[in-house]
């Protein structure tokens, strides 16, 4: 009983001092917000990560928190169009519109790549805009992490040196990570691997790797047999090792798949919180162990 009242104590006490409402759409980036503005803002992730980030089931109880929202941060890049707008239009709140103070689009502060020379969502892909899943790459937390502190700092003017203050210690501890990251990915030896979905190239990318094919015949695009046979044949010739397969795709086709050709099927987190991973620095190493063999 004790432990109940000072742990309900403890959330109305954040509860008063937070001064700002945010709400992210993805884990990711809400673990950075509450880095960089600590118990002055409470933080809220709209989208469940056991579910692809393309489609969120557009509940209205997310309507309610976006209604109270006083800042909006969202990855941007196409990644919500299947699920926010209808939301956003909903709950009638102008602090957080598109273009508003209160309204951040995170891949305005990141190159994306992967953008096709013509639009093809007509055959059903979903990355018309190029490939949305850059948070993927651990050196965007960063980039984030800074977009995050100027915006924060513009809409809570007195308690900006405190997020500039928690912005440093953050790049530091984040910057100690990297190094270790990247002196643990130097030792890879095979950089060849097959997607189920786009989900990785960010951080294949920026570790040199190749990813020589993908399950899908177009991202959002669910497998054919054609195109599948064409990718055991492809795994064979090849001799590549890994499929990446993520949590919320069905997993029969990259287990055939990996049956076939003696590959093997690796579940792989696309965001924090999937495969138990509580932390960024958790889910950037079980992203790289699986990634480095
Ligand atoms: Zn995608």
């Amino acid at each position: 009983m004790i432990k109940k009242i000072t742990l309900l104590t403890l959330l109305l006490n954040v509860a008063l001092f937070a001064s700002l409402r945010v709400e992210t759409t993805y884990a990711t980036m809400g673990a950075v917000t509450k880095k960089i503005g600590g118990d002055l803002v409470s933080v809220h992730v709209l989208a469940n990560s056991k579910y692809d980030p393309h489609f969120i089931v557009p509940k209205p109880s997310l309507i309610a928190k976006l209604r109270r929202a006083d800042l909006l941060i969202i990855n941007g890049g196409g990644l919500e169009i299947g699920w926010l707008p209808a939301l956003l239009r909903n709950a009638h709140n102008a602090k957080i519109q598109n273009g508003a103070k209160g309204f951040l689009d995170m891949s305005h502060y990141v190159h994306m790549i992967d953008v096709p020379e013509s639009v093809s969502r007509a055959f059903g892909d979903v990355h018309a805009e190029g490939n949305p899943h850059y948070s993927i790459d651990p050196y965007s937390i960063l980039v984030m992490a800074k977009a995050i502190e100027a915006k924060l700092s513009l809409l809570d003017a007195d308690n900006a040196q405190t997020y500039k203050k928690n912005l440093d210690i953050f790049l530091n501890e984040w910057n100690m990570y990297l190094s270790t990251l990247d002196t643990k990915m130097a030792t890879c030896k095979d950089k060849r691997v097959v997607q189920y979905h786009e989900l990785f190239n960010y951080f294949l990318k920026r570790y040199d790797y190749k990813s020589l094919g993908n399950v899908e015949p177009l991202p959002g695009v669910s497998p054919s047999s054609k195109h599948t046979l064409a990718l055991i044949n492809l795994i064979k010739d090849e001799k590549i090792k890994i499929i990446l397969q993520d949590v919320y795709h069905e997993k029969r086709t990259a287990q055939f798949i990996a049956d076939k050709s003696g590959a093997k099927v690796l579940v792989t987190p696309h965001d924090m919180g999937v495969n138990a991973s509580k932390t960024l620095e958790e889910f950037y190493n079980k992203i790289a162990n699986n990634i480095c063999q």
